[in-house]
């Protein structure tokens, strides 16, 4: 079964240090959230794992079923089976949608079993259906004057094709109405399996209205300061953060 950890993982932008020890483990079948205050590096966690430029790791290891992630070049790790919907995905004109998808679908498989014209087509399509995507998505350029909403639900659409082991949702429901929102949570409610597991970044509970977490942790400048389930996250919408931060003697 697949299994995600990150260990003592510390990472820095421009010299300053973001990620202070980052301590997780996430097996198959496993939904985990992580909420916390603006600015406290769950971005940033993200972005680590990717392996964006902008972001230095300087300590720990991110393993899936143990090869280190952090070791690998950006597409080794999708080829992997890791997975990021961005915060803020980026518009690549000039690359239509469903030329990024099936190119990026090829290139998690092996040389000369790449998928057909007509398969690719009609896995797209089935997938656009079932999240309510005008079908003229498919020929658009990548992101490129797309709403929020839109974007977010062309990330869920790629997770859906690319069939990624571990995947990270960075604040998927930012900029989402209750439709779009109920859409998106479908989308991955109906990827849920035993094999792949999910680490949800949000900012609010109320996306876990929608998919259920089975733990929750709390991240504060740069850590994960405490973890529960989804319990955790209703009193968090309730109370805030402050009284985390009193529990914990955090000053910020
Ligand atoms: P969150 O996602 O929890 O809101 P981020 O990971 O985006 O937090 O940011 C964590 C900290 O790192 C913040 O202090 C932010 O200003 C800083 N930061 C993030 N990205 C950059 C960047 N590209 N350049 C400089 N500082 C950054
Ligand atoms: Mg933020
Ligand atoms: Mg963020």
């Amino acid at each position: 079964a697949t299994q995600f950890v990150i260990d003592g993982l510390k990472a820095e932008i421009e010299g300053k240090e973001i990620l202070k020890g980052i301590n997780l483990e996430i097996k198959g079948g496993e939904i985990h959230a992580i909420m916390g205050p603006n600015g406290t590096g769950k971005s940033t966690l993200a972005s680590a794992l990717m392996g964006h430029p902008k972001y230095e790791v300087t300590e720990g290891s991110a393993t899936l079923d143990g090869e280190d992630l952090l070791e690998m070049e950006v597409d080794e790790r999708a080829r992997a089976g890791l997975f990021l919907a961005m915060q803020y995905p980026s518009e690549i004109p000039g690359v239509t949608n469903s030329d990024f998808l099936r190119s990026a679908i090829n290139a998690r498989r092996e040389e000369g079993s790449e998928i057909s014209l007509i398969k690719f087509i009609r896995q797209m399509e089935g997938k656009m259906k079932e999240l309510e995507m005008n079908p003229e998505f498919a020929h658009r350029y990548l992101n490129e004057g797309f709403s929020g909403g839109e974007k977010k639900r062309n990330e869920i659409l790629q997770m859906m094709l690319l069939d990624p082991k571990i995947v990270v949702l960075d604040e998927i429901d930012s900029g989402l109405d209750i439709d779009a929102l109920r859409i998106v949570a479908n989308g991955v409610n109906a990827m849920r399996n035993e094999d792949r597991g999910f680490l949800i970044i949000t900012h609010y509970q109320r996306l876990l209205n929608y998919i259920t977490p089975d733990f929750v942790h709390v991240m504060m400048q740069g850590r994960i300061v405490k973890s529960g389930g989804p319990e955790l996250a209703q009193r968090l919408e309730n109370e805030g953060y402050d009284w985390v931060k009193e529990e914990l003697g955090i000053v910020d």
